[in-house]
């Protein structure tokens, strides 16, 4: 049988995408798989053999939940696909329901007739249909890689009411996917620059500008005024509090998507009938197990064609059209061009929309997501900023500076001119080739990455091996160019 690995796993399987085991069990086969590739079991099974929680495995189309957990037998033929959380975005009854109440839907003017006449002329819109997403208010959190397409779509299609929230600043690195921002934009408010396309495109549109970040204090606030939500985030406390300010609003569905690398992911949560990303995805991973896309990169078309579905999918819940994306994960892989579809259950021990919530409020994300506990991370590795490490260097002081970034990004941008003897090693092989950093182990040793996030793993790595000396370079390669040497590129 064949197991399929997700790209953020791929570093420890030697980037392949699908490793061909015998077993006759679900749990036999993964224990296959770890055998071949022993550095894959500590990202699947806790420490005591459990598998982990944000770990979802699907046997075929069927997620194992449902079926016999580890215990399900397979076959040869079967197909064992690990679904973990990404973090880099009905008929819902009730939106049809906002919107069929027919009498008191808004008339369209002449000018909006002439506009919508290819919608106009569709059966399946209409008149009523148009004027249905005239009355539809919807929420497009971020206007980013996902917000970018799907605000472009929901405004020229004549969504009457669209909230727009974001806080950030549009920067160079954003445009080579993030369509709404164009190059003299660089330097402003996302939510400006937004704002000011969609009122071109469409003035019949009314924007609202939410110019803030989406927290627990205001979130139920804000989604008030809606009856859609469309999550265009990239991180995941900000995916768990959309998921559960939506269950909680009453059911406001939350129309999701995802993206990483070359995959994305698509999906309608928190309808009254469906299952809530939690269902899902009860728990984050830690972080620092799934790179963030300024880590991982992305593709910059995927977040159009994941922004466009959502686009799609909001259009058809206005209209109440039959078959929406409840109850179903679209899993996107745009390198192969293949999509496939897994089935969702509503879970009914699910923290916040099953039968015994304990979630019942909104919580803190970042702490739920375990980013509040940075102290302990500064405790026990020393962080070391790249104004000492070039002064250092100068200095001719001994010490060892390990590069853990992959080979293309190297190839961008690199230390080897303030350290020709820099040591390069891949964090997913520094496992198996940790032996020929062995002379190392008293003296001294740097580890950068780009942000310093993967090289903070490498660190603690290194330390539980054994060596004593070592340093994380605060903000990594990219601290160093913007304070040390702008001659390194950015990236
Ligand atoms: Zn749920």
């Amino acid at each position: 049988m064949h197991i399929y690995i997700p790209a953020p796993l791929r570093v420890y399987t030697g980037q392949q995408e699908a490793v061909t085991v015998a077993a006759v069990t679900v749990e036999a086969a993964l224990q296959a798989l770890c055998a071949q590739y022993p550095e894959m079991k500590k990202h699947l099974f806790t420490a005591d053999n459990k598998l982990r929680s944000f770990v979802n495995l699907y046997l075929n189309d069927d997620d194992i939940r449902y079926l016999e957990g580890l215990q399900t037998p397979v076959k040869d033929g079967d197909s064992l696909t690990i679904i973990p959380s990404i973090a880099g975005g009905a008929a819902s009854l009730e939106a049809a329901a906002v919107a069929d109440s027919g009498e008191t839907l808004p008339e369209l003017s002449n000018a909006e007739i002439a506009r919508y006449s290819r919608h106009l002329i569709l059966p399946e819109m209409g008149m009523e249909g148009q004027r249905k997403l005239k009355a539809a208010k919807v929420l497009c959190i971020g206007t980013g890689g996902l917000g970018s397409p799907l605000a472009l779509y929901l405004t020229a299609a004549g969504v009457g009411t669209i909230g727009l929230v974001d806080f950030d600043v549009v920067d160079e690195s954003n445009l080579q996917r993030q369509i709404i921002h164009a190059t003299p934009d660089v330097g402003k408010k996302k939510i400006d620059s937004a704002a000011e396309k969609l009122t071109a495109l469409n003035p019949f549109t009314k924007l609202v500008k939410h110019e803030t970040m989406l927290t627990s204090e205001n979130a139920l606030g804000i989604l008030a005024d809606y009856d859609i939500v469309v999550d265009g985030t990239d991180n995941f406390p900000t995916r768990y509090l959309v998921n559960d300010a939506c269950v909680l609003s009453g059911n406001k569905p939350n129309v999701y998507g995802s993206i990483f690398r070359f995959d994305g992911q698509a999906s309608i949560f928190a309808t009254k009938e469906g299952p809530c990303y939690r269902c899902l995805y009860p728990e984050p991973p830690p972080p620092g197990l799934v790179p963030s896309c300024a880590e991982g990169g992305v593709l910059g078309i995927l977040p159009g064609l994941v922004g466009v579905i959502q686009a799609t999918e909001t259009i058809k819940l206005i209209l109440g059209a039959p078959e929406p994306l409840i109850g179903r994960l679209l899993l996107v892989d745009a390198w192969r061009m293949k999509f496939r579809e897994l089935k969702l259950r509503k879970n009914p021990d699910c923290p916040v929309c099953g039968t015994h919530p304990t979630v019942t409020k909104l919580i803190d994300y970042e702490q739920f997501c375990g980013l509040g506990g940075q102290e302990k991370v500064a405790n026990t590795i020393d962080q070391m900023p790249v104004e000492e490490l070039k002064r250092r260097l100068d200095a001719g002081d001994d010490m060892v500076v390990l590069d853990v970034r992959e080979p293309n990004e190297y190839m961008i941008a690199n230390l080897s001119e303030a350290k020709p003897d820099l040591k390069f090693i891949p964090l997913g092989d520094l496992g198996k080739r940790i032996g020929e950093l062995e002379e190392f182990k008293g003296r001294e040793i740097v580890v950068h990455c780009k942000m310093g996030g993967r090289s903070q793993r490498a660190a603690e790595q290194l330390q539980a091996a054994g060596f004593t000396h070592v340093h994380n370079l605060a903000g990594g390669i990219t601290a160093w160019s913007e304070r040390v040497d702008p001659k390194i590129p950015k990236y």
